[in-house]
């Protein structure tokens, strides 16, 4: 699984698909153990989901449906009388693994149905994979459950067995969840094909969101993780007109759902937020607690000319400026963003100003990726792409730039305390993550010898070590 839309090396799926099969199988167990009696003679579907989180909510939407509708999800090729491959396009690599999984599939299964973004160049799967038996592009979960049912006979439904949970299938751990806000993006950043694969902008309503959001607290979530591929354009695409959510009127904005998001009384996330002036208004909202004082930026660079080349947003002083304001008005904020070295025509100066500009905002968690020539991308036409050894290098100095302000950062952290939600409790203690932490991407808070406590817990911390990237902690009373 991954977790960002645009981050080169991020679409990357780690798992393999047998074993991301495998978990999407596993997340369907409660359903599948109440139907078992019933389920002989069901059709059973295999499902591989690569790519990112978004892809991953598509995927959630999709197993929901099946099960709902009484299809059995099974673990293996060999299990299953049907495979859905849902696809990942937005790097080279993103889509030769895709085209190798449907590869695998074919060969192992036969019977394969491909969606997703990869989905939406058919002919590009079609051309390597003449048999698939049928291709749609993202979040077309009706397309893929009648390409289903063409393929697959419905099973009887029998509303005494086919039970799900009430908010669905969930593919990461019961304790957080993706909470998907809008699909497509109207930027236009010159190294990025998201808009052409998944469209504009398009928002879905607040009150859908919000009791999507309330349905998987009452499910035992206690981290939304808020996700899309511009969260501050959020509404913008409808004119922020107002929708209903309990009855009562709520704008469809950034601000009004963080708004409505914070009475949950759980964590809320907000990720791949983009620079806007109206960020400053979710600023407030994070330093009285209501919402996660965690804010995902993807910068991607601080060169004027270069965020212009990019079709990006903002100057390093504007930037610098906004995050120092942002600060004063909550010091406990937190900022993760990420960049890209080597863009095509960067000068050493640009990137020494990148670096300048890294030390100066001091940031908390940096990802950093080299220039990847996504097939498509306006940049790719750019002159004077940067050679492969020199964005090697950018790359190596920039992380170990960051790494001595993260490994600073980090231990000015130690001796205080954190709230620590737990993720898992292994053979050496539990790992979990506090505010600053968000799954996959930040670092870890170990309790070493911690097995007291169980996926799902939140526990008092106090922090006696860290390192450049995760902290280990020590349970303390509340
Ligand atoms: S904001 Fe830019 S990088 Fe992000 S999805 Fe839109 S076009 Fe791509």
């Amino acid at each position: 699984m991954t977790v960002n839309t645009f981050d080169p090396k991020q679409t990357t799926t780690m798992d393999t698909p047998r074993k991301v099969m495998e978990q999407q199988a596993k997340a369907t167990d409660t359903a599948a153990a109440k139907s078992e009696a019933s389920a002989e003679g069901n059709a059973r579907i295999g499902f591989v989901s690569l790519g990112c989180p978004k892809n991953l909510v598509d995927s959630e939407r999709i197993l929901t449906q099946l099960r709902t509708e009484g299809y059995d999800v099974v673990p293996t090729y060999d299990d299953a009388d049907l495979v859905i491959v849902n696809t990942c396009g937005f790097i080279d690599s993103a889509v030769q693994e895709s085209l190798d999984t449907i590869g695998e599939a074919l060969a192992e299964n036969g019977k394969v149905i491909v969606t997703g973004c990869l989905g939406a160049k058919e002919n590009d799967i079609t051309e390597i994979h003449p048999n698939v038996l049928g291709v749609t592009g993202p979040h077309a979960y009706e397309e893929v459950l009648n390409q289903v049912h063409q393929h697959l006979e419905k099973p009887k439904h029998n509303p005494f067995v086919d039970l799900i949970p009430d908010h669905g299938v969930k593919l990461t751990p019961k304790h957080f969840a993706y909470l998907k806000i809008s699909e497509g993006c109207d930027h236009r950043c010159t190294f990025c094909i998201i808009p052409s694969m998944r469209g504009d902008l398009d928002s879905r309503a607040v009150g859908s969101v919000l009791s999507e959001a309330k349905r998987l607290k009452e499910a035992g979530v206690k981290e939304l993780l808020v996700i899309s591929q511009d969260t501050s354009a959020y509404g913008a695409d409808v004119k922020h007109k107002m929708d209903f959510a309990d009855g009562m009127p709520v704008k469809t904005s950034m601000q009004a759902l963080c708004e409505q998001l914070a009475k949950l009384g759980i964590w809320v996330r907000l990720h791949y937020v983009y620079p806007y002036p109206h960020v400053d208004k979710i600023i407030p909202l994070m330093a009285e607690g209501k919402i996660l004082p965690y804010l995902d930026i993807p910068f991607q660079h601080a060169n004027k000319r270069i965020l212009k080349l990019m079709k990006r947003p903002g100057s390093a002083e504007r930037v610098i400026e906004r995050i120092k304001k942002w600060r004063e008005i909550c010091p406990e904020l937190v900022i993760r963003s990420t960049f890209i070295v080597g863009f095509p025509g960067e000068t050493e100066e640009e990137f020494e100003e990148l670096l300048a500009f890294l030390r100066e905002a001091q940031l908390d968690r940096v990802g950093c990726f080299k220039y990847s020539p996504v097939e498509g991308a306006t940049a790719n036409e750019f002159p004077d792409h940067v050679p492969e050894e020199v964005m090697e290098d950018r790359l190596q100095r920039f992380m170990a730039v960051q790494a001595e302000i993260s490994a600073a950062k980090l231990q000015a952290r130690i001796g205080q305390e954190y709230l620590v939600l737990i993720d898992e409790v292994n053979s050496e203690g539990a790992v979990g993550r506090s505010y600053m932490d968000a799954p996959e991407v930040d670092g870890k808070v170990y309790l070493t010898d911690e097995f007291d406590v169980e996926p799902g817990d939140m526990v008092w911390a106090q922090i006696i070590h860290a390192d450049e990237h995760d902290v280990w902690g020590v349970k303390v009373e509340d």
